[in-house]
């Protein structure tokens, strides 16, 4: 009956339309992807599935400007593993650089916030890494507001260096350096910013936009500037939200604890929660029972950009979902349970990226305006010769754009990124590498692997003109 009344015609067409097709079906079943393009093809429509999302009726909210109040900056630490990641978030969530309550915190819950002498707030995303920041953003969620890259002075910008300034320019979040481990003699500073600005990233004392701050996340030298530059690049992005409606944000992570129940860590992005509201998040929903800050507080509401755990849903949803407070109780499960059961029927998938076969019919459609790519290869010469070749492709109609390139074989990162940013991965002389390859199926992301630089480039330049045939 939906389909009916989406393409206007009595349902009863639709049943028969489907009775020809051997199925016996009632007003109320749910058509799998195949039965359902079939169908419309019947009455003359295409179906595009865009995404099986179930949207939850947001409540209409007047969002005036005057009802936008600042809100804290949201950061997210990445960096190439041991370059000091998680000592620069410790060091924050441990020491003195927070005015107030001594101690710190203690607890890790995926988020916390500091507060700063000046009253300041800034909010921070606890689990390092690019590969959960562009996990979350497969999932359709944008938290981030900054990333704080973290380079070692005694190394050098690293392979996963390159992935994380690729992942966040990806996301369009400004990107703040920390040159780290200062304190060590064999720390070379200069040396870190002249790498970053043969990569075209100039930081301001090599006079570029781009902030950096050296830092010893180990003694704490620098840690204080650090944040002062979080806190300069968060006014220039004017961060507002609304805090007097009701709460919407994400979920930063979710389990279960024997004695409480479901314990889910969310970041408020707009409006405020409280305790005894309805939240639905995911597939999950539930009244607030309890919510707590990140020292273990009991608080009775949280607003925009705040970090809580709260007690009362009746699941763990997943990183990255958003949540949302509802109405009624009833509506919030009602809504919860229709996606579980979309979610079992994985008939319908639940994201569609673009694949080189499907440029073409795209770009007739005239909604593909840019193609991103992924590229990975055995040597350099070849990633720039690549790029540079695969760039001038780009048309008036369609722009070619490199999200990540690097040197090596494809990781579950790159096919994390293609999905978050519906990209086609190119591999030159480089296979997939552990899971990648499971992945990309799972997420439908297109790999092509080469051998020669040619027939790279004409698959492309094919694919943009609608001519590429069909892969075997
Ligand atoms: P991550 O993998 O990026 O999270 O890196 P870690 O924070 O685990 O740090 C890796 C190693 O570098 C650890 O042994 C830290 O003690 C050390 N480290 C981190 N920051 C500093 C620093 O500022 N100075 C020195 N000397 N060592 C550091």
């Amino acid at each position: 009956s939906e389909v009916a009344s989406m393409m206007d015609v009595p349902v009863t067409k639709v049943i028969s339309a489907c009775m020809s097709l051997g199925m016996m079906v009632t007003m109320n079943q749910r058509l799998d992807a195949e039965t359902l393009s079939v169908v419309a093809e019947e009455f003359g429509y295409e179906v595009e599935f865009v995404t099986a999302e179930i949207e939850a009726p947001v409540e209409e909210v007047e969002e005036n400007d005057e009802d936008l109040e600042p809100r804290a900056p949201i950061v997210t630490v990445m960096g190439h593993v041991d370059h000091g990641k998680t000592s620069l978030l410790d060091y924050i969530r441990k020491e003195n650089v927070i005015a107030g309550e001594s101690g710190g915190i203690t607890q890790h819950i995926g988020a916390y916030g500091v507060i700063l002498e000046g009253g300041q707030k800034i909010a921070f995303l606890d689990t390092p890494g690019h590969e959960a920041f562009t996990a979350m953003r497969a999932r359709g969620a944008q938290v981030t507001d900054i990333a704080i890259i973290v380079i070692a002075a005694d190394d050098d910008v690293k392979p996963q260096t390159k992935e994380a300034i690729s992942h966040a320019q990806a996301a369009g979040v400004p990107i703040i350096f920390a040159i780290n481990k200062v304190d060590l003699p064999t720390a070379n500073v200069d040396k870190v910013k002249e790498s970053l600005a043969n990569m075209n990233l100039l930081v301001e004392d090599w006079g570029g936009k781009i902030q950096s701050q050296d830092i010893s996340a180990k003694k704490g030298d620098g840690v204080k500037d650090l944040l002062e530059k979080v806190l300069l690049e968060a006014e220039i992005l004017e961060l507002k939200a609304n805090p007097n409606r009701t709460a919407t944000g994400t979920v930063v992570e979710a389990f279960l604890d024997k004695g409480r129940g479901y314990v889910s860590t969310v970041l408020v992005q707009s409006g405020t929660l409280k305790v005894g509201d309805y939240v639905l998040a995911g597939t999950t929903s539930g009244k607030v029972k309890a919510i707590h800050d990140e020292r273990g507080h009991k608080i009775k509401e949280a607003g925009p950009s705040t970090p809580v755990s709260l007690l009362g849903l009746d699941g763990a949803p997943q990183a990255g979902d958003t949540f949302q407070v509802m109405r009624d109780e009833r509506e919030a499960k009602d809504i919860a349970s229709k996606r579980t059961q979309l979610q079992r029927e994985q008939s319908v998938r639940t994201q569609k990226h673009i694949t080189l076969d499907e440029i073409g019919r795209r770009i007739a459609l005239g909604d593909f305006k840019e193609l991103n790519i992924i590229l990975k290869a055995d040597v350099d010469g070849s990633v720039e010769a690549l790029t540079d070749s695969l760039q001038k492709l780009s048309t008036e109609e369609i722009q070619v754009n490199i999200i990540h390139k690097g040197v090596g074989a494809i990781t579950e990162s790159d096919v994390l990124l293609a999905s978050a940013s519906d990209a086609v991965i190119i591999g030159f002389n480089v296979r997939p590498a552990g899971n990648a390859r499971m992945l990309a199926d799972k997420e439908e992301i297109d790999i092509r692997s080469y051998s020669i630089i040619y027939d790279a480039i004409n698959d492309i330049k094919d694919a943009m003109e609608g001519m590429l045939s069909p892969e075997l």
